[in-house]
């Protein structure tokens, strides 16, 4: 029966155009970014195929522009991650499914009741005006959420939206724009949530995470908590100033941009692009003088890429402007200028540009000396983001009531 099983997913495989070469290549693929060894491929493989049994799955949507869905959803052949996505039993998916009305509402409630499964949820939590600024048919976005969440298994938000609020959460955030782990924590609700940044979210995360959930944990929760490679990040919450502790996937989460930049050595060697359109843009020279984020944002982009591993955004000629990082519109903006400060990794701290010089030596310490003295005669060193006053301001403002 097991082999019978195991024939009809490599069927399924090869009538997709997926050989069973390109199935294993994938599963060493997904051995390695967990930080496996070889021999646990034939486990990672066991995984897939045991995604075949369609867990139950809901996708729900939050305030956002469904900019994750489009990258789960924009392949032009399906691959191998696609199609384990597709043997998960997403019961409701609301930006492509084919259900609509009646029979919508009845596979979430179908689904909530039977237990045992897992929530995607994609975009912020809208909670501004008393969660009335989100309605799906008339129901609030906040209840949906909190109903659907009690009763599942775990949920996975993804995206950064669905992480800290996004940049619906940008400052002044008028929809009371939050994080799902947030939402949750401030609702009394334990259910595990795991978070995958970025803007968009990289399809292979959630493959990942799936598969980790699968070989670790068993399909359990709580195993899954305590054996899966997690970190954690506590921040403020932009809108209530609760403290709240985000669970990442270790992988995910343990490098900057730039440690894996394929641009690092011009960095090093102090040789910059200045400006868009120019000679040394065209020599794919490192883009920090352009408002590069990368040394400050803690994300795998240049390892895992995006588009079946096609490419990524500093490697198509972006600056990287941090979207894995937290609150990071008001925290980045403007995208194509250097910040007055940049936490260099984990290691060195916040520093001022102008120290940055002293560590990296040579050429391009007295390019980034020089930048920093152009930092401190244009006003912008020293402040750090300019938005954590009227940040404050507003929250005190909310909770007198808001504007009347
Ligand atoms: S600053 Fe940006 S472009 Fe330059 S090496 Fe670092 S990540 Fe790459
Ligand atoms: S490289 Fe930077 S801007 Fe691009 S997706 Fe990653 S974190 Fe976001």
């Amino acid at each position: 029966m097991a082999q019978e099983a195991h024939g009809a997913f490599y069927d399924l495989l090869a009538v997709r155009g997926v050989s069973r070469r390109d199935f294993i290549k994938y599963c060493s693929y997904l051995a390695a970014t967990m930080g496996l060894t070889e021999a646990a491929v034939p486990q990672v493989a066991a995984a897939l195929e045991k995604g075949a049994k369609l867990k139950p799955a809901l996708w729900l949507n939050g305030g956002g522009c469904t900019g994750c869905t489009e990258s789960m959803a924009q392949v032009e052949t399906p691959d191998v991650a696609t199609i384990v996505l597709e043997l998960l039993s997403l019961n409701y998916f609301e930006t492509i499914m084919a259900a609509a009305g009646e029979q919508a509402e009845k596979n979430i409630a179908d689904t909530i009741e039977k237990g045992n499964f897992l929530l995607i949820y994609e975009g912020s939590v809208m909670t501004g005006e008393d969660g009335n600024t989100l309605l799906v048919n008339m129901h609030k976005g906040t209840d949906i959420l909190k109903e659907a969440a009690s009763a599942a298994q775990a949920v996975i938000s993804v995206g950064a939206c669905a992480v800290d609020g996004g940049w619906v959460a940008a400052h002044p955030n008028p929809a009371g724009a939050m994080g799902v782990q947030a939402f949750l924590a401030q609702e009394g609700i334990a259910t595990p949530v795991v978070n995958l940044p970025c803007c968009p979210m990289n399809p292979e995360w959630v493959v990942t995470t799936l598969v980790q959930w699968l070989i670790v944990a068993e399909d359990d929760p709580a195993t899954f908590l305590a054996t899966a490679p997690l970190v954690q990040k506590t921040y403020s919450d932009y809108l209530t100033g609760a403290k709240v502790t985000l669970n990442y996937p270790a992988y995910v989460v343990d490098s900057t941009i730039h440690d894996n930049c394929p641009r690092r050595g011009h960095f090093e060697n102090g040789n910059f692009v200045s400006e868009f359109g120019s000679e040394e843009e065209a020599l794919g020279y490192c883009l920090y003088k352009v408002g590069c984020k990368g040394p400050q944002t803690f994300t795998q982009c240049p390892v895992t890429r995006w588009n079946r591993s096609v490419s990524w955004c500093v490697n198509s000629g972006g600056p990287c402007i941090g979207c894995g990082g937290l609150n990071w519109v008001d925290n980045n903006a403007p995208f194509f200028k250097r910040l007055s400060s940049m936490q260099m990794g984990g290691t060195i701290g916040n520093i001022q540009p102008s120290t940055v010089g002293a560590v990296v030596g040579g050429v391009a310490a007295a390019a980034l000396v020089a930048h920093g003295l152009g930092m401190k005669a244009a006003g912008r060193t020293g402040d750090g983001p300019p938005m954590e006053q009227a940040k404050a301001y507003d929250r005190k403002r909310m909770k007198k009531g808001g504007d009347k």
